[in-house]
């Protein structure tokens, strides 16, 4: 018999929710992964003096997702403060506005639109995967205020600029959770535990059911044979040579579930054994053209720079320096920890569309221009004692959520031909936003694989 009723690869927000959940249910389980940290591109890494987040900023969840998790295996996920103040850059007028004065559609339209999204169940959104979110909306309403307001929530979660590239249905299922949820547009806060306190919380609850962590560790490839899974093979290690291939190490085990988002999971699940459409829609999504990168920017300083208060959430949909939506906030007001007393940590961020990720001189360009453009909206930040620089390529938000990208256009995640193969992914069939995301479509494949559902989260939408 093998060791491990299940192997988990990756230990992000959908491998450590998997693992969690799945010990939690006496399962025999082993969370492999690459990195010696927890948290994946959501990680939390101590640099000098300071935090830095790799990726996660604030987490979107109402409470059914992620939050229910944390409840379900015995942890809490503290939900930190965040001020309803959303100062909005008007790049017409080069100075601050606020969301509320800026969006001013009719109150009565926009009262009709949010009981049109309560009123829709969650399932009827999935027919409106391959339209857009103001086509849906045109049916309630004609009012532009209404649509600018619903289109710019959704810039920032999902970083697109063009009204049609915001697909209905992945938009309308978040929408109608916050507003079901927490009664407003958008709901997100800062982890009261800190992002790396979040998710050693998660992995605590994995190791005090029985789970099993291997890290620093990376799975070479997934073992199948006559369409089951056998297990997995890890590099030996270390390497003696750094050259040295195929000296594996076999893990035995019938079931495993990856976390690979769609860009590197067919290095590890081999290609050949899976149905080829099957394949081809993963190589689809994967396509540089479907990504978009993140530049990411610390800069500290002396004196707040706030707006009005140091909890707000700032936010641009154009800098006066660079095209592209984005946002910043004070990460030592939300975690004090994360910078030493007296200083005030900001992080802010520019989106770069496409293949323009791999451009290594436009994005030193973009950097240095983006730079500028907070200095002129926070003068502050001419006075700054530490910078940090970080490019994510491997996308905030998974696959770009554009019509016929979303919902039944992903791959579901389990694959017909395969037994015991299952795929936990936001970047795969799945709904919400970001480690949100991954942790409900974690949810979704650990009751399959148990086959029944779990009480603790209801019988509403999970993926
Ligand atoms: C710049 C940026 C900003 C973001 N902002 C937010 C935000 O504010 N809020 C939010 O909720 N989300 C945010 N996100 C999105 C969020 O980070 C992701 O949605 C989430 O972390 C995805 O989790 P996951 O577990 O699905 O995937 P991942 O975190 O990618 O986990 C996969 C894991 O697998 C490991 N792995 C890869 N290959 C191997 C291998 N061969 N063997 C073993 N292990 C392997 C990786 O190291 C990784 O740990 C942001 C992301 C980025 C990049």
């Amino acid at each position: 018999m093998s060791a491990y009723d299940v192997v988990v690869i990756g230990a992000g927000a959908a491998g450590l929710t998997a693992g969690a959940l799945l010990a939690k249910e006496g399962k025999r389980v082993l969370i492999v992964e690459r990195d010696t940290f927890l948290g994946g591109r959501a990680a939390e890494l101590p640099d000098e003096d300071f935090k830095i987040n790799l990726g996660g900023h604030l987490v979107e969840d109402g409470g059914s997702g992620l939050t229910k998790v944390f409840e379900h295996v015995g942890k809490e996920l503290v939900h930190g403060e965040v001020s309803a103040e959303m100062p909005v850059w008007d790049d017409q007028a080069g100075r601050w506005g606020s969301i509320r004065d800026r969006y001013a559609g009719s109150k009565s339209e926009l009262k009709k639109v949010i009981a049109a999204i309560k009123e829709t169940p969650y399932e009827a959104f999935d027919a409106w995967d391959d339209r857009t979110l103001r086509e849906w909306l045109a049916q309630y309403t004609t009012d532009q205020g209404v649509y600018d307001l619903f289109e710019f929530t959704s810039v920032l979660e999902c970083v697109v600029d063009n009204w049609w590239d915001h697909s209905a249905s992945d938009n309308l299922y978040v929408r109608k959770m916050h507003y079901e949820e927490r009664h407003m547009a958008a709901y997100s806060f800062w982890p009261g535990q800190g992002w790396d306190g979040m998710w050693q919380d998660l992995a605590d609850a994995f190791t005090e059911h029985g789970g099993t962590f291997r890290l620093g560790t990376s799975v070479e490839r997934v073992i199948i044979e006559n369409g089951e899974v056998k297990g997995i093979a890890v590099a030996r290690q270390p390497k003696v040579i750094p050259t040295e291939v195929f000296e594996e190490e076999i893990i035995e085990a019938p079931a495993v579930i990856s976390t690979l988002p769609v860009w590197n999971v067919l290095r590890v699940v081999p290609e050949h054994q899976l149905p080829d459409w099957y394949a081809q829609t993963i190589r689809f999504l994967a396509q540089d053209r479907f990504r978009v990168s993140w530049l990411g920017l610390y800069l500290a300083t002396e004196e707040p720079v706030a707006v009005n208060n140091r909890k707000e959430l700032a936010t641009w949909l154009n800098t006066p320096t660079t095209e592209g939506a984005g946002f910043m906030f004070e990460q030592s007001a939300m975690d004090p920890s994360s910078a030493p007393p007296g200083v005030y940590l900001y992080v802010m961020g520019a989106s770069v569309p496409g293949e323009r990720g791999r451009d290594q001189q436009y994005l030193r360009t973009m950097f240095e221009r983006f730079e500028e453009g907070a200095r002129a909206m926070w003068p502050g930040f001419a006075k700054t004692v530490w910078r940090r620089r970080h490019l994510a390529f491997d996308p905030a938000f998974g696959v770009v959520q554009k019509p016929y990208l979303v919902g039944s256009y992903r791959p579901h995640w389990r694959v017909p031909t395969i037994e015991g193969l299952w795929f936990a992914s936001e970047t795969f069939k799945s709904r919400g936003v970001g480690t949100d995301r991954a942790a409900r479509a974690a949810l979704t494949v650990v009751e399959e694989y148990l086959g029944r559902r779990l009480s603790t989260f209801g019988d509403g939408w999970r993926y």
